[in-house]
């Protein structure tokens, strides 16, 4: 088959003197301003419009209604019910150190079986369109909490962070050893003992921050921590 002339590449060194990180496109690691554009942008759970049901219906730290689900009194009381109790079911989950994906699933499925029927009035804040009962994805869930400054929820995003340092940890242990030698590569054993060491800090320092947590949550006097999600 006929593939055709082979591409080209443009091969012109940079000039000397041209600013070389003004020629590279960037964007920010974390878009404070994600409403704004309508283009896929930043990682958490507001970007390019993609519906959040917690972000959407705010209740207040004194149970006060700023729910928006709906004009009657009713709906939007069982919708603050509903906030609180996801609120409450991720805080108990994290505490319980279940898995994100747990979490997340127990979240997706409560709100497809008990809420999605009564949002029956949202407004892309994009388009602009009345979307009824719309969808909320596990992505946006799982960067909700992953996003979220409550200060228990922050522990599903370190756990997540622990198990990636154990997954180094495992897999430079696999590539210590010369299998032809049987000798060790010291440059591996080095990261080696490196992730070793920054797992054990991060550990120690996520046991820290619950121990800070639970010495807080004493001196207040309450069960749990931030009925609100941010
Ligand atoms: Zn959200």
């Amino acid at each position: 088959m006929d593939r055709g002339p082979p591409p080209s590449f443009n091969t012109d060194p940079v000039e000397a003197g041209t600013d070389v990180v003004s020629t590279v496109e960037t964007e920010p690691v974390y878009n404070y301003k994600g409403w704004i554009d309508s283009k896929p942008s930043g990682m958490q759970c507001s970007k390019h419009g993609a519906y959040c049901f917690l972000c959407d219906n705010i209740v207040l730290d004194d149970g006060a209604g700023a729910a928006e689900g709906g004009g009657e009194e009713d709906e939007a009381n069982s919708i603050r019910e509903d906030v609180v109790a996801i609120n409450n079911y991720i805080t108990i989950m994290v505490e319980q150190d279940k898995s994100a994906q747990h979490i997340v699933e127990g979240v997706y499925n409560y709100y497809n079986k008990r809420v999605r029927e009564k949002i029956v009035d949202y407004v892309h804040p994009v388009t602009g369109e009345i979307v009824p009962t719309p969808r909320w994805t596990q992505e946006t869930i799982v960067n909700h909490i992953m996003f979220s400054n409550n200060p228990t929820w922050s522990r599903m995003f370190g756990s997540a962070c622990t198990m990636m340092l154990r997954g180094l940890v495992l897999k430079a242990n696999h590539a210590t050893i010369d299998t032809e030698s049987g000798r060790i590569i010291p440059d591996a054993a080095e990261s080696l003992c490196k992730f070793i060491e920054r797992h054990d800090k991060h550990v120690k320092e996520q046991l820290l921050i619950a121990e800070l947590i639970e010495k807080s949550r004493t001196r207040r006097g309450v069960g749990h921590i931030g009925k609100s999600s941010r």
